[in-house]
């Protein structure tokens, strides 16, 4: 008996130092958290509020739930303001600060002609509809009011869409939520969102780019610390049309059709929030503006891949290059 409570003494105790890891389908895409935790208790306390956080991020701003605060805005906001909840107020805010840093490249309202895409079942909107909503896209046309924290739209037939950039605030959101767990390295990702909290051990994590054209293949990789990133690509949601054009999510507000100059655009920033707005955007401008664009934003580093498939980087990248 005496023996065995020599043994017990000596084994290390239940509280273990370890990587905590989970993954969810959330969002339209697979949601994960991965963390360094000091017991299980931390480790699942920590990666059930990230989880709850982007669970929240979902139930606001989900367009195709009729209970979303977003749903009652695109159905109210064209004859009344309607107030906003924090977290909806931060990312519409954000939205149209990169719609006019962007000279509107990105713009939520470009749902007024998205709604009419089906990307499945292989639906584009024909030209009458999308004479019709084209001179609704217009981030002008959406009211932010900072005082009253509401939403209008100044004219009817907008619609607003965030999902260009919802998926990088829950992450940042999450990041918030295990950081309020003493979590100091994690990452956290819902799909082509990623944040990088820490450094993960003594290498710096590698994430790598996927090939626009070749599934299962990444066409670059990078070393990572400290920094979110996001990767928009023509291959995520499209069809091919009649014509052979690939029809896929990223819009160009100003013809409300697919943003053809190139395969994918990556974004390294502090925060998710960031990466992802300016993702979509330097798709949608394309490499010349959309570098240059990146070039005059401090801490904010770009990789695109052009449509003949080439590889274009931000300045910073450059140099840091040997
Ligand atoms: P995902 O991670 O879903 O592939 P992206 O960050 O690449 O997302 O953004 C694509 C999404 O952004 C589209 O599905 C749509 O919801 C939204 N979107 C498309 N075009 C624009 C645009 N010009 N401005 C803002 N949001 C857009
Ligand atoms: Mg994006």
């Amino acid at each position: 008996m005496r023996c065995w409570l020599i043994v017990l003494v000596l084994l290390p105790g239940p509280a273990l130092a370890e990587w905590y890891r989970d993954a969810r389908d959330m969002m339209g895409t697979r949601v994960s958290v991965e963390l360094w935790a000091d017991s299980a208790e931390q480790g699942n306390a920590a990666i059930n509020d990230a989880m709850a956080a982007m669970a929240e991020v979902n139930r606001l701003m989900n367009p195709w739930d009729e209970a979303s605060e977003l749903s009652a805005v695109n159905r109210s906001a064209a004859s009344k303001p309607v107030p906003l909840s924090a977290w909806v107020y931060d990312v519409v805010h954000s939205a149209l600060e990169y719609s006019r840093l962007s000279g509107g490249a990105f713009d939520i309202s470009f749902a007024s002609a998205g709604q009419y895409y089906d990307y499945r079942a292989g639906v584009a909107p024909n030209a009458s509809q999308l004479a019709a909503a084209i001179p609704s896209i217009d981030y002008r046309s959406l009211l932010l009011d900072s005082e009253k924290r509401s939403l209008a739209f100044r004219r009817d037939g907008v619609r607003v869409d965030l999902g260009g950039i919802a998926k990088g605030f829950a992450v940042d959101r999450a990041i918030d939520a295990v950081q309020s767990h003493g979590v100091e390295s994690a990452v956290i990702s819902a799909g082509g969102d990623s944040r990088i909290l820490g450094n993960l051990g003594d290498r710096p994590r590698t994430i790598g780019i996927r090939h626009p054209r070749k599934a299962g293949e990444f066409a670059v990789m990078i070393p990572l610390e400290d920094t979110a990133i996001s990767t928009s690509g023509d291959y995520e949601r499209f069809f091919i049309a009649d014509d052979g054009r690939r029809v896929h999510h990223i819009l160009d507000p100003a013809t409300g059709k697919s943003a053809g100059f190139v395969q994918s655009a990556s974004i390294l920033a502090p925060l998710a929030v960031d990466s992802d707005a300016l993702s979509t955007t330097v798709f949608v401008l394309g490499v010349d503006a959309g570098l240059a664009m990146v070039n005059r934003l401090p801490e904010i580093e770009a990789i695109v891949i052009d449509d003949a498939g080439r590889l274009h980087f931000s300045a910073g990248l450059l140099r840091e290059s040997p």
